[in-house]
């Protein structure tokens, strides 16, 4: 099992339009991110039960991110926490961040009028990551200067999550 020590919290948006994490799996099994989680089996079963794919051993989890923050401000599990990302290569992030991505797509070049989703944060996304991100550096003992957006990676070449979303904890 691919073991994840978190160290940072690393914020992202997904670029496009407010989809459940299931949609978000989907797009990311096509990009081949999917790795399989083998255990505990209550939690293997309860991602079947959610909808992931069930294989040979376990369940294949393909979103990169741990979190996803919907524009109701409901929050989705995506990978478990103890679960290696796939949401941000650079820094070598993916062992060691837990990725936390808002859909809506806030970068005013890319998505100037909102043809590809919403264009700023909800209130309801950012109340919700403010408690997410709380409890984070809470239970993993994260500061808060470790708690960055994408594009304050270094390295990490993207826009990510766009210069229409602005967050300080
Ligand atoms: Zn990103």
């Amino acid at each position: 099992m691919e073991r994840l020590y978190p160290r940072f919290v690393v914020i992202h948006h997904t670029a496009g339009f407010d989809v459940p994490a299931l949609t978000i799996n989907r797009y990311h099994a096509e990009r081949g991110f999917g790795i399989i989680l083998r255990s505990p089996q209550s939690l293997v079963a309860e991602y079947i039960r959610r909808g992931f794919k069930q294989v040979a051993g376990g369940v294949m989890v393909s979103i990169g991110y741990h979190y996803l923050i919907r524009a109701n401000g409901t929050v989705e599990k995506g990978r478990p926490d103890f679960m290696q990302g796939a949401h941000c290569k650079a820094q070598n992030m993916n062992f060691g961040s837990i990725g936390v991505a808002l859909t809506g797509n806030f970068d005013s070049r890319d998505n100037p009028r909102g043809a590809k989703g919403h264009t700023v944060p909800t209130s309801e996304q950012m109340a919700a990551l403010r408690k997410l991100v709380l409890h984070l550096m809470d239970i993993y003992q994260i500061p808060r200067e470790q708690v960055l957006g994408h594009k304050n990676i270094k390295n990490s070449a993207t826009s990510c999550p766009g210069d229409r979303f602005d967050f300080k904890v």
